[in-house]
């Protein structure tokens, strides 16, 4: 039986509510993204999240497109969300669009005018900005908070008319300049945008701002459980005014902190711009950290839902080591992935005594979770990884170096002899004799040999693209430092290799396939394969290799 785990804040609430029957003990959650970006690592978070409570509490959870800013909005964002959305392993129950509500959040507008509750003020956003006070100072009331509400009602009813410039007036709550909670200083609902909305299209030139239609849209669908992130928590209050004001689905807000990655930048406003000035290819650049970019590079969704699950459900604001998120990928990367052999700084290997031909192999492609055998040809020349042998090697240098005998992966035990070296004395082959009575699977030699090594015959190999990937940023929280953030790119993030050798097995494979290249790392195709090239994209080394270079320094 699975281990019980205890319950996150959030879930003794639903629990909670549940038992009391609130709701008729109904779960309704949401995922809320704006549709103005690629969903990153963080909105993964929340995805898990709001998914997963309603997954556990037999309720629903809508996708809820908060489309109520014209400007920023695309269809192809919408479509690259529930891509990935889907990718993570979650179906919406209904898909909506803030957008399908504005009628009615008009009209809830027209509700809280006739109720007194809101006015129209004909100043600029900078003069009522001036006018808000501070924490420590009472703002100060607008001179059009007394206008009457025939005026207010016929003057916005004129600004959805298109009566009115972009900025010449706006609708504002009317609560208390003196609120010790700022957000609720008659707080702006609605502004003049002669804008094209990408659903609405020229419909509407007066939008709702972000607090107005997120709390309202929430009401409208019966949310239950509205959970975002911490930053919004003094905006509950507001949340919970317009509700009570307006009489509607009490829908109730949780807050939880969000999911920061050490070495990232995590706010689409970032990310737009490593894209739009050219420091990433696109949004779905294996070094970015969006959901597309990690799904390219090769990370699993299952990865990125037990990252989300191992970090849990917290009150107050941390930073996640990126390192948590590649050992979860290593993790599952390692029982899936069948393990295939590349020589990605290769020098030639030849094995003098050997004179068969159209010997093959079978070997086994994942010892984890055993997935069958492949063939791999063998013959007297081969390549094998510049670095496996050493002239002069040191005592626990366990691979090729005069004398010494490794194992050929899969095939026979080989004795150095030897190397043969050019002008310039780089080596250029690498002489072995081979023990035929060693042959895996029927070894007879008696022999151990401490060193098992990866090759790939000469006459049979193909070539492929290597594209190396390291962490995007220099420093753990670019925020935080001075200066632009992008000044802490890492210049050295991406790293070509345009030729390395790969086995015959890789002809068919596929891009989105994941393998383990044998004591190299993980590697997956990219979808810039071509039919003559082969890209991999690296989603992760083997070990962590970072932990140790950080503290050398
Ligand atoms: P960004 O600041 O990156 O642009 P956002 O909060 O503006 O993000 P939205 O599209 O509004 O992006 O977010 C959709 C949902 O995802 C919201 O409920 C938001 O709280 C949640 N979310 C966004 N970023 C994170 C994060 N880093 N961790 C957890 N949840 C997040
Ligand atoms: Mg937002």
């Amino acid at each position: 039986m699975a281990e019980e785990k205890s319950l996150n804040f959030i879930e003794e609430i639903i629990e909670k509510d549940i038992a009391e029957g609130v709701n008729g003990g109904r779960v309704q959650t949401r995922f809320p993204p704006e549709p103005n970006g690629y969903l990153h690592i963080g909105h993964a978070k929340s995805i898990c999240l709001n998914f997963g409570l309603a997954k556990k509490y037999n309720g629903k959870c809508n996708l809820r497109f908060d489309d109520t800013n014209p400007t920023t909005e695309e269809t192809e964002y919408v479509e690259s969300i529930k891509k990935d959305i889907e990718w993570l392993g979650f179906k919406w129950d209904n898909e909506f669009y803030a957008s399908d509500y504005f009628d009615k959040i008009y009209n809830f507008a027209v509700t809280l005018i006739e109720k007194g509750a809101a006015y129209v003020d004909d100043r600029t956003p900078e003069e009522i900005a001036a006018t808000k006070g501070s924490t420590f100072q009472a703002g100060s009331d607008s001179p059009f908070r007394g206008r009457s509400i025939e005026d207010n009602l016929r003057i916005f009813e004129e600004m959805r008319d298109g009566k009115y410039e972009d900025g010449a007036k706006v609708l504002r709550a009317k609560i208390d300049m003196a609120h010790p909670n700022l957000l609720l200083r008659d707080p702006v609902i609605y502004r003049i945008k002669h804008a094209h909305h990408h659903r609405t299209g020229d419909k509407w030139c007066l939008y709702p701002m972000y607090d107005f239609a997120h709390g309202e849209s929430d009401s409208i669908e019966e949310i239950t459980h509205s959970i975002c992130t911490l930053e919004f928590i003094h905006h509950r209050p507001l949340y919970n005014w317009f509700i009570e004001q307006l009489g509607i689905f009490p829908s109730k807000q949780y807050e939880f902190a969000r999911l920061n990655l050490t070495y990232t930048v995590m706010s689409k406003r970032k990310l737009l711009k490593l894209v739009n000035e050219g420091y990433v290819t696109s949004w779905d650049d294996p070094r970015m950290p969006t959901i597309s970019g990690m799904r390219r590079r090769g990370y699993p969704p299952e990865a990125i839902r037990n990252l989300c699950e191992t970090v849990g459900i917290a009150k107050r604001e941390n930073m996640i080591d990126l390192s948590l998120l590649e050992f979860c990928v290593r993790e599952h990367l390692n029982k899936v992935t069948d393990r295939v052999m590349a020589v990605l700084d290769p020098v030639k290997m030849i094995i003098t005594n050997y004179e068969e031909s159209g010997d093959v192999f079978e070997i086994e492609n994942n010892p984890e979770t055993p997935n069958g055998t492949r063939s791999v040809p063998f013959s007297k020349e081969l390549w094998i990884e510049r670095d496996d042998f050493m002239e002069d090697a040191p005592k626990k240098f366990f691979r090729l170096t005069p004398g010494n005998m490794v194992r050929l992966k899969g095939a026979y035990i080989v004795k150095c002899e030897g190397c043969k070296k050019d002008e310039q004395g780089n080596v250029i082959e690498v002489h072995c004799t081979y023990l035929p009575e060693s042959k895996s699977g029927n070894d007879i030699s008696g022999l151990t040999v401490k060193g098992t090594i990866h090759w790939i015959s000469v006459a049979h190999a193909l070539t492929a693209e290597v594209r190396n990937y390291d962490r995007l940023f220099k420093v753990e929280d670019p925020s935080s430092e001075e200066g632009d953030f992008k000044e802490y790119i890492n210049p050295d993030a991406l790293q070509v290799v345009p030729s390395v050798y790969i086995e015959p097995s890789l002809a068919k494979a596929k891009p989105g396939e994941c393998y383990q290249f044998m004591r190299k790392g993980y590697y997956c195709v990219d979808k810039d394969s071509t039919a003559g090239k082969i890209v991999f994209n690296r989603t992760v080394g083997l070990k962590d290799t970072w932990a140790k270079e950080t503290k050398k320094g």
